[in-house]
């Protein structure tokens, strides 16, 4: 649609991005795998990752996992949020690789993988202190025997996740425990385990600190590739670039008013009660996108003395006071994004995509 938001994403930096963190990890002995659910798995975003030397994919979604198969990718690909016992048949059908810890699920992914005549690889996810998903440490020798009588599945590894609900975050010494336990299992069941996961972008700075244990051997990357930012260490990755993405929406309304509204304040449009600070009468724009089209605490104006002052579902505010730079209708406002902006716009059928780099700029509606 003529002057719908266009989210801009220029694929060479996404390439670029991909090879930095695949050579770091590679000098390491650790494989990295590219993962799409940021962006809604976006198959001309996961070529640019392809091209940059990933060693495998990784989704937590299974419709995205289909219609990446159903685009031709080849590569081999983990399921990354474990999965549901109802849909087991499928996770065996078009995944290699899934992580799980629930052993009843664990038995219905073998059932399904003996009547697809396929085996079924798993990474046991374990808890080193973050909890969200993984079985507690004291538990992963039990684990690991309940379900190695199973013919279709393979235990290919532990892995552990961070910095997701606790905001834990990766270190020597819970890497340390993971790569112990590993060791554990491999002894306790006589097997040899393939892969010990790391974690994902929060682990790159230990890969810098050169304070990964040894044994670690693959990350699962997203934020970090696509915009070179880490938020649970709270910074910007220093030798990976930051605008690989852009949102742009059109300015539909200029004009200077009250900071302040009139009248008895109720709720706003979300059942807020809203509140505002009296900076007398400021220069204001509304561009049009709002919070259906995109999380807003999730984007940021490129031109850093403009400020958001709110949005409703379809309109955003826009202090623009102190911006040297001529705002006006018909014109165009630009953002940086932040994972949770990223993860919005790249579903949303209100914004356009637009890929620079590569073949030249094309458009597609994803
Ligand atoms: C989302 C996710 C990742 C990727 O995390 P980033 O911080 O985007 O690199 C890795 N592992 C699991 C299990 C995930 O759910």
């Amino acid at each position: 649609m003529q002057g719908s938001p266009i989210l801009e994403i220029d694929l060479d930096k996404i390439t670029f991005n991909t090879s930095q963190v695949v050579e770091r990890c590679h000098r390491k002995g650790i494989e990295v795998i590219g993962v799409t659910k940021g962006f809604s798995a976006i198959h001309q975003i996961v070529s640019a990752m392809v091209a940059g030397g990933i060693d495998g994919l990784a989704d937590s979604r299974m419709e995205n996992i289909v219609e990446l198969r159903e685009k031709g990718f080849t590569q081999p690909i983990t399921l990354l949020r474990i999965p549901r016992l109802s849909n087991v048949m499928k996770v065996v059908q078009y995944t290699d690789t899934s992580i799980n810890s629930e052993i009843s699920v664990i038995k219905a992914l073998a059932q399904a993988a003996k009547q697809l005549g396929k085996i079924h690889r798993i990474i046991l996810m374990v808890d080193v202190g973050d909890l969200r998903e993984g079985v507690l440490q004291e538990n992963v020798l039990d684990m690991a025997k309940r379900f190695t009588s199973f013919k279709e599945i393979k235990l290919i590894g532990l892995g552990t996740n961070m910095g997701c609900f606790g905001g834990i975050l990766p270190s020597s010494n819970n890497l340390g425990v993971l790569v112990e336990l590993g060791r554990a299992v491999e002894n306790e069941l006589n097997l040899k385990l393939e892969i010990i996961s790391g974690g994902g972008t929060s682990t790159l700075l230990l890969i810098e600190n050169e304070q990964v244990p040894a044994g670690v051997n693959q990350l699962r990357i997203g934020e970090g590739i696509l915009l070179g930012t880490d938020t649970t260490n709270n910074r910007k990755i220093p030798w990976l670039h930051h605008d690989a993405f852009h949102l742009r929406a059109e300015v539909i309304e200029v004009k200077s008013k009250p900071s302040v509204p009139t009248g008895i304040i109720g709720r706003d449009a979300f059942g807020n009660i809203p509140e505002f600070e009296d900076l007398g009468v400021r220069k204001r724009a509304i561009v049009s996108m709002g919070k259906q089209d995109v999380n807003i605490k999730g984007i940021h104006p490129v031109d850093e003395s403009l400020k958001i002052m709110g949005a409703s579902s379809d309109h955003l505010i826009i202090d623009i006071e102190d911006s040297e730079h001529e705002v006006k209708v018909g014109g165009v406002i630009a953002f940086s994004l932040a994972y949770s902006g990223l993860l919005s716009v790249s579903d949303s059928r209100y914004v356009r995509k637009l890929f620079k780099g590569n073949c030249g700029p094309t458009t597609n509606t994803t």
